[in-house]
């Protein structure tokens, strides 16, 4: 890697690769944001940190991060709230069961403090909820929340802190390369950046940036609603994150009140987040029928999101065929919680330092190889 490194989009993982890469050392970094820093898909998303992927490279990956968020405070230097409420997903069919008692123990292979909980046994976790048609539940008490606006300022915060440049309101629209075809600069309205390498973190719009490279990237933004309840006696901080995955509605408990959604996984792909909120009422009933406490839940608010989906649900991340080029992009939905993770070894990798993880299995090559790594906890 020769020249400064121009990142194009400021969110959680073009932020987070910025602040590990002075972090490391290298200060000639400049990250690109077409609107303001964080305002994309990482300003929509619930929050959610968890172990429990049916890929051991998203499991490991999540693994790293719990400990990294955990230590967010010594390795970033800002503070950050990390509530490990644990996660519980409750298991219907025999196929659900059968799917995560495998992944339940690879997970524990990890390190990973997962376990299947018996039906009579769920209670103890969320009271009263009604098991009687449940062949269990797999539930990892280290999993939990946080806040991804707190994150991304952070790191956005502490990379200019050593010398990072972060240019908002400045959106890269086409791309210098020499004879060879290696990337020397990103053109923006105003000016041409210098680059020696140039990372696409563009979230839902990597396609588009992929795209100015030649790249047909396999990104989808897909809108992704979510619903925030008022305060309910029963619905304390301390519950575990609870994924109905027959239907796949969730909720999520937070200090006030908390957050349902997970019913709209089939959206077709649009560019265009408007609320559903002829979608709230399903969530509400499929929860209802698991939690029946929750039929007081009165919706307050409602969101929709991009969320930036790959054929088999992985990020891609790496270099490509095009000299200079890299690609962190399509985290499917866990680009929050993968970003500490992501930007930490993603950075050591463009380094060339030999303590960098082997991120190979999410090369974008897998695609063309018909290699995928499927993820089936994906709701
Ligand atoms: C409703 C919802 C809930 C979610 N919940 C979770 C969760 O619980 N846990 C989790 O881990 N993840 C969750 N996610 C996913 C998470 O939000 C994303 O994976 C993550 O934010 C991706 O970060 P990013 O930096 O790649 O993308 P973004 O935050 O979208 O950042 C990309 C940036 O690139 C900029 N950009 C685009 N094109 C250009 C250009 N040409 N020039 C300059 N800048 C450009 C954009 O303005 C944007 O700011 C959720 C998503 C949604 C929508």
């Amino acid at each position: 890697m020769t020249g400064p490194i121009v990142i194009i989009g400021g969110g959680i993982i073009g932020c987070s690769l910025a602040f590990h890469l002075a972090h490391y050392g290298m200060t000639e970094v400049t990250v690109l944001e077409a609107g303001l820093i964080g305002e994309g898909s990482t300003a929509k998303a619930t929050g959610g940190i968890r172990q429990q992927f049916s890929s051991e490279v998203n499991a490991d990956l999540a693994h790293e991060a719990v400990d990294y968020y955990a230590h967010f405070a010594d390795r970033v230097g800002e503070p950050f709230d990390f509530r490990q409420h644990g996660y519980l997903f409750l298991l219907k069919s025999a196929e659900h069961r059968a799917q995560f008692e495998r992944t339940v123990a690879m997970q524990r292979r990890l390190g990973i403090d997962a376990r299947l909980v018996e039906p009579s046994d769920l209670g103890e976790i969320v009271p009263g909820i009604n098991a009687a048609d449940l062949r269990g539940g797999a539930y990892c008490p280290t999993d939990g929340s946080g806040s991804p606006a707190d994150a991304v300022a952070a790191f956005a915060r502490q990379a200019r802190r050593r010398g990072v440049r972060i240019e908002q309101h400045t959106r890269a629209v086409g791309i210098r390369r020499d004879g060879d075809g290696a990337v020397t600069g990103v053109v923006t309205a105003d000016r041409t950046y210098p680059a020696g390498t140039v990372v696409n973190a563009a979230g839902p719009w990597a396609r588009r940036v992929g795209a100015l490279v030649g790249l047909d990237l396999p990104v989808e933004p897909r809108p992704r609603q979510a619903f925030g309840i008022g305060p309910l006696r029963r619905l304390t901080p301390d519950l575990p994150l609870t994924v109905d995955l027959a239907s796949g509605a969730y909720v999520h408990p937070e200090v006030h009140g908390g957050i349902v959604g997970g019913n709209d996984r089939d959206t077709p792909p649009s560019e265009e987040p408007t609320v559903r909120w002829e979608l709230a009422d399903g969530v509400i009933s499929a929860l209802v029928h698991r939690v029946p406490w929750l039929a007081d839940a009165e919706i307050r608010s409602g969101w929709c999101g991009l969320r930036e989906m790959t054929p088999d649900d992985h990020a891609i991340v790496g270099p490509c065929e095009v000299p200079g080029w890299w690609n962190l992009v399509g985290f499917s939905g866990h680009g929050f919680m993968q970003a500490p993770v992501i930007g930490d070894h993603a950075a050591r990798w463009m380094l060339g330092r030999a303590d960098a993880r082997d991120l190979s299995a999410l090369r974008l090559g897998r695609f063309a190889e018909g290699a995928l790594a499927r993820e089936a906890a994906v709701f």
